[in-house]
């Protein structure tokens, strides 16, 4: 099954894409070539794991200690590709010098509905994924590595399993937990949660999970694009990591293009600046900037398109228009569609996939959706707009984890960026647009 049908005409689109393959919705750009994503294409189906060593050599831990590892690692300047940006060797020395079994978890589990890029990853370099882990495994000396993936990843699962069988020599046992269908039960306190048998429910801690997560042991959490960062660390050496990516964000960077493009769920690797009309023009098929782009997934910040398309995406330039590329989605609204209808739609999604523990989340965000609601059918009056504001203001910050926030900044930044939009909609105007724009799963992805 090909998880990401492409039409023959998207496909003579991508072939006019650089360095992408007519059969393998991946490009690479501002840069010579891939890296995370260099190998076989997708029609030749997952590199296992005797093509996966004669590519890059095979993965030679024994030779360096734990501690020359981890120092390469941080040399590397490796942040974690999930949305936090965390230093990951932060993490490896905290889990190293705190007691405890480690344990290392690769959360693959994607709950980003638009996301594509961990699940390609899994499904066609498994084994760059399985070495990652290998290799953060020794880095704190852990004989133990969990895949948390979720059930509806039948491709990856599979991938994975078979990659599993094919290798011999892995110091670490690696076993695939299924991980629940739930927005926020890929946030790490929840992941941690759930492999703890507590149920997939985010927490606050006041000790970081590398030091005391699972059951109280130090517990190293990272999406599968990190760690498939670290196979190319221990193998190529921080400095050749570094050549590619910003000062503030080393190494290349994987995206998924979502929306309004030729064809939603491109994953697309960047080894090197790339400003945002790049991207668009070159694989998502659009000539002029779109109405608006969605940046960093369905918790992100709209930019309004002519602002986005100059912008490079690298943290320093987003941070300046106060974005961030979070999990690395950029979801286009079309000219022709309602960013506010779009973001209503998104916002009543976002309201369902509270973990429901917290009265904040539980209660603010439908009412936020209500009040949404109100706004898109054109019967909301002035009034209801500053109780919108305050209605955020009082969600913002609250709760366990970062859904409420997440849900406020998509939000305030959707009224900022469809001001006009919104003033038509207060004076009660019909809005021909408002049944377009990207679709918004009612479920999780599958
Ligand atoms: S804020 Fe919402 S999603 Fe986060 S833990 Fe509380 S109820 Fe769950």
């Amino acid at each position: 099954m090909t998880p990401f049908p492409i039409s023959s005409a998207e496909t003579s689109m991508l072939e006019e894409a650089e360095h992408v393959s007519p059969s393998s919705p991946f490009a690479v750009l501002g840069g010579p070539g891939a890296r995370l994503l260099a190998g076989p294409t997708r029609v030749e189906g997952a590199e296992n794991f005797a093509d996966h060593e004669r590519r890059l050599g095979p993965l030679k831990l024994d030779s360096s200690s734990q501690a020359e590892l981890r120092e390469a690692i941080a040399q590397s300047g490796l942040l974690g590709r999930g949305g936090g940006q965390f230093p990951v060797a932060r993490k490896l020395e905290l889990a190293a010098s705190s007691p405890g079994a480690p344990l290392v978890v690769v959360n693959a589990s994607e709950g980003e509905p638009a996301s594509r890029k961990d699940r390609t990853l899994l499904e066609m370099r498994p084994h760059l994924v399985l070495d990652g882990a290998m290799v953060a495994a020794r880095a704190v000396d852990a004989n133990e590595i969990v895949i948390y993936l979720h059930r509806a990843r039948p491709d990856a699962i599979t991938s994975l399993e078979r990659a599993i069988a094919e290798r011999s020599r892995d110091t670490a046992t690696v076993r695939l937990i299924d991980a629940p269908a739930r927005y926020v039960a890929g946030e790490s306190s929840a992941v941690v949660s759930y492999l703890g048998g507590t149920g997939a429910l985010p927490r606050r801690h006041s000790i970081p999970l590398a030091a005391s997560g699972v059951s109280g042991r130090p517990t190293v959490v990272n999406n599968a694009e990190t760690i498939a960062h670290l196979a190319l660390i221990a193998r190529r050496g921080p400095k050749w990591f570094a050549e590619v990516g910003a000062a503030s964000s080393p190494g290349s960077t994987l995206v998924t293009l979502a929306g309004e493009v030729t064809v939603p769920g491109v994953v697309a690797e960047m080894v090197g600046p790339v400003k945002i009309r790049q991207l668009l023009s070159t694989i998502g098929g659009l000539d002029q900037a779109p109405r608006a782009v969605l940046i960093g997934g369905y918790e992100g910040v709209w930019l309004d398109g002519s602002t986005a398309w100059g912008i490079t995406l690298d943290r320093g330039p987003l941070q300046r228009c106060g974005a961030s590329l979070g999990c690395g989605v950029l979801a286009i609204l079309g000219e022709t569609s309602c960013g506010l209808a779009t973001t209503t739609r998104l916002v009543r999604w976002l309201a369902g996939e509270s973990a429901g523990q917290c009265g904040p989340c539980v209660f603010g965000l439908p009412a936020i959706a209500d009040l949404l609601d109100a706004l898109t059918d054109g019967v909301a009056v002035r009034r209801d707009l500053s109780r919108l504001h305050r209605l955020c203001a009082a969600v913002d910050g609250r709760g366990a984890c970062g859904h409420p926030s997440g849900v406020v900044g998509l939000v305030e930044s959707a009224l900022e960026t469809f001001e006009p939009e919104v003033r038509d909609h207060l004076h009660g105007r019909s809005c021909p647009a408002a049944e377009h724009g990207f679709p918004i799963p009612h479920q999780r992805n599958t």
